[in-house]
């Protein structure tokens, strides 16, 4: 029963996202919206490492329609095409992985491809009014 309590409320992902940047190539704006869950940090932390070298200024990261979504602008000169490539298996992890907790949620999520949870998690979403998808945003 532990993992009702798995919840890390006290996550800021922007400051996460500003902290793995810094000394990266890559530029975070003070204007940059950042919103994702405890649950996708290692996608992220994997994803920033991976184009850390690349000078781009990151635009946009946001957990909305339950994928994770990155919006950049290129600085320099520099190879986009590896950048897009990074983004996307970010992208195609964050599908599999519980936006809350990290674990896989695979093996539950197949007939409801809007969730972003796995199925313990989705079980105690209902004590703070979420549902667990895009929908938590209105
Ligand atoms: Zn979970």
């Amino acid at each position: 029963m532990s993992d009702l309590y798995n919840q890390d409320v006290s996550f800021d992902s922007t400051l996460f996202v500003r902290l793995l940047c810094a000394n990266t190539k890559i530029v975070v704006p003070n204007y940059i919206e950042i919103t994702f869950q405890a649950g996708w940090k290692n996608i992220v932390e994997e994803l920033i490492k991976s184009i850390s070298r690349y000078p781009i200024e990151l635009v946009q990261i946001s957990d909305l329609y339950s994928l994770l979504d990155v919006r950049f602008e290129v600085l320099k000169q520099t190879r986009e095409v590896n950048i897009w490539r990074a983004i996307d298996q970010a992208r195609q992890l964050s599908k599999t992985t519980c936006a809350q907790c990290g674990n896989d949620k695979n093996s539950w999520e197949r007939n409801i491809p809007s969730h972003k949870l796995c199925k313990s998690c989705f079980k105690n979403s209902g004590r703070n009014n979420k549902t667990g998808t895009w929908l938590d945003k209105y």
